[in-house]
């Protein structure tokens, strides 16, 4: 099976070809350095996505805190993370970069505030 996408590693945005046997990758072909070749793989083999959302938040001057994970995670975790996201809330005043979860659902990444929020 043949694949098209383009590597989103640098401002080059190359056209990549991938054949594929399923989640296997065969070959790459398109790309200008090898990290075009490692993105593909990792694209096809298992791919990765940071988690952007937000979280409930009690007593701070906004109701919703913006959040992200401190690593990309498996693709296929992202609803069982946006679940475990819906049982947090926060309410302590927080910085940009604090922790909000450690070693979230046991990933082996931190959720972590992209914002300040202070209490009301
Ligand atoms: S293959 Fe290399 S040069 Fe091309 S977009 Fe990816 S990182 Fe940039």
């Amino acid at each position: 099976m043949k694949r098209l996408m383009t590597c989103i590693e640098c401002p080059q945005g190359c056209s990549l070809e991938i054949e594929a046997d399923g989640t296997r990758v065969i070959s790459v072909t398109g790309q200008k350095c090898k990290r075009g070749d490692k993105y593909a793989r990792q694209e096809v083999e298992a791919p990765l996505r940071t988690l952007t959302t937000s979280v409930l938040t009690r007593g701070l001057e906004l109701r919703m805190l913006p959040v992200r994970t401190s690593k990309p995670i498996p693709k296929e975790k992202l609803f069982e993370a946006m679940e475990g996201v819906k049982r947090l809330v926060v309410t302590s005043p927080v910085k940009a970069g604090s922790v909000i979860a450690t070693d979230f659902l046991g990933l082996g990444v931190d959720l972590v505030a992209c914002r300040a929020l202070n209490k009301i």
